[in-house]
């Protein structure tokens, strides 16, 4: 699959900024020119911000992949304006929570036909 690609494939860039950073480190020790070290150990800090962005957009990136995962897998029904799944027939979940971070947050009955989920601001009210 194309998902365990870009994952082997981030994990090595990651390896290769490490080694390289390592490099240069090592290469910085061995120059007496105060101006050249600290250029060289600018560049330094510049790398291993690169590496946490890196990893940063990995870990995201795996955790798109299970929100995607988790969404196509199950397929709500929408009864009263809220979501139902298959394996809990008798639980309104909020859409919204659920389409926007794919969340499964209960709703609770207001008066009439009304519903409000916690997790969504106080005034968006469920019909
Ligand atoms: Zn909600």
């Amino acid at each position: 699959m194309s998902g365990w690609r870009n994952n082997n494939m981030s994990t090595e860039i990651v390896s290769q900024v490490i080694n390289l950073s390592k490099r240069v480190y090592n290469l910085s020790q061995r120059f007496k020119d105060v101006e050249f070290q600290h250029e060289l150990l600018d560049l330094h800090e510049e790398i291993t911000t690169f590496r946490l962005e890196i990893s940063r957009l990995v870990d995201e990136n795996e955790s798109l992949k299970l929100e995607l995962k988790h969404k196509t897998e199950q397929k709500p029904t929408t009864i009263d304006g809220c979501y139902v799944f298959d394996d809990e027939p008798d639980r309104l979940y909020c859409p919204t929570c659920w389409d926007v971070k794919a969340l499964k947050v209960l709703t609770f009955k207001l008066h009439g036909p009304y519903r409000k989920c916690n997790n969504c601001p106080s005034d968006s009210i469920i019909k």
